[in-house]
């Protein structure tokens, strides 16, 4: 059971003329799943290896339960790194795979036995210890990896895009698995990925990481609905911008003083007849994608990005059409 608290963290690469994290502060629950969102380069990975000790920070702390860990070798620290490959021992068998830790730490063979087992349980595989790690889909070698990273109890468990490289029905799998596992046993952890849909349904809060600096920080339904700037609503998929008292559809910040307006692309509704708030446009694109109709309209030289949810009307390439944008889904971004 962890509080973590990262206080104000600096890192510069030697020779490297920009910071990759600026200031960076943030504070995680005890049993918490924080989700750090941002693009490659944004320095995700930086703040894990900061965490784990593989890098040190220039200033700034980590702390666990109050305590400053940056003075802890990296093995003590309690945190467990699990990436995009497994990196499973291949000589080994899944037992001694995920009993790996716990014989460096001194456990007797039959705590090994019992711990594996009750592991396996919970990873959904039970019998496979004899197994090596070529035996076993991407999937299960990413459940043995979980395994593994959890059979110590670490403090905190730091998942770096561990899903990335399975497809899509084994990672709707895992993604529950994970998510179940972790609450199950109430270990605080940071999950990193740069897919928006992962990080939704994946964490209690979100951070929005961008150039190593978080730009928001909420629960997933709040950065969704109501993104509070527009860095936040891009990071959210919002691409239509209004601006003024008259409404002009915007691709981009505005200047200061205009008040920004923003709106989901579900929300907006591309149909033949004029009501309030709606404006001419042109369909560009208009693609059929089974439970929503993607339309891309230009209004005025700015292209509107719409997901219509079935049923919709399909217009064709070259129609013209009214891009209405209902007063209710309008909200403000600064
Ligand atoms: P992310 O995980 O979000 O993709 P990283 O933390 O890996 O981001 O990297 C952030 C920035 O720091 C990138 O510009 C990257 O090139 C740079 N960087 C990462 N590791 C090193 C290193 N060891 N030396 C110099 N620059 C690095």
């Amino acid at each position: 059971m962890t509080t973590v608290n990262i206080i104000s963290l600096n890192k510069t690469y030697p020779n490297q003329p920009v910071p990759v994290l600026k200031d960076f502060s943030l504070s995680i629950n005890d049993g918490e799943m924080i989700a750090l969102l941002g693009p490659s380069g944004s320095g995700k990975s930086t703040l894990l290896k900061l965490i784990t000790g593989i890098e040190r920070p220039d200033s700034g702390d980590i702390q666990f339960d109050g305590s400053s860990i940056l003075s802890i070798d990296p093995n003590k620290r309690g945190a467990v790194l699990m990436f995009q490959q497994s990196y499973l021992f291949p000589f080994l068998n899944v037992e001694d795979n995920i009993g790996f830790g716990l014989k460096v730490q001194g456990a007797s063979a039959e705590t090994i036995r019992g711990e594996v087992k009750r592991m396996l349980n919970l990873i959904g595989l039970p019998g496979i210890e004899r197994r090596k790690s070529g035996q076993l889909s991407g999937g299960e070698q990413q459940r043995v990896a979980l395994a593994r990273a959890l059979v110590t109890n670490p403090k905190l468990l730091l998942l770096d895009e561990p899903l990335s490289s399975l497809d899509t029905s084994v990672r709707m799998n895992l993604q529950e698995a994970i998510r179940n596992i972790q609450r199950e046993l109430g270990v605080t952890t940071i999950f990193v990925t740069h897919d928006l849909g992962e990080a939704m349904a994946m964490s209690d809060r979100m951070a929005l990481l961008l150039n190593g600096e978080i730009v928001a920080l909420d629960k997933p339904e709040n950065l969704f609905h109501r993104p509070r700037s527009l860095t936040a609503a891009k990071f959210m998929g919002v691409s239509t911008f209004l601006s003024g008292d008259q409404l002009t559809v915007k691709n981009e910040a505005c200047s200061s003083s205009e008040k920004i307006f923003a709106i989901r692309p579900e929300h907006i509704r591309i149909q033949k007849e004029a009501c309030k708030n709606s404006m001419l446009g042109v369909v560009s694109d208009c693609v059929f994608r089974g439970e929503y109709i993607e339309y891309q309209v230009d209004v005025n030289d700015v292209t509107v990005r719409a997901r219509m949810p079935m049923p919709a009307p399909m217009f064709p390439h070259g129609e013209q059409v009214r891009v209405n944008f209902p007063q209710e889904h309008l909200f403000e971004v600064n």
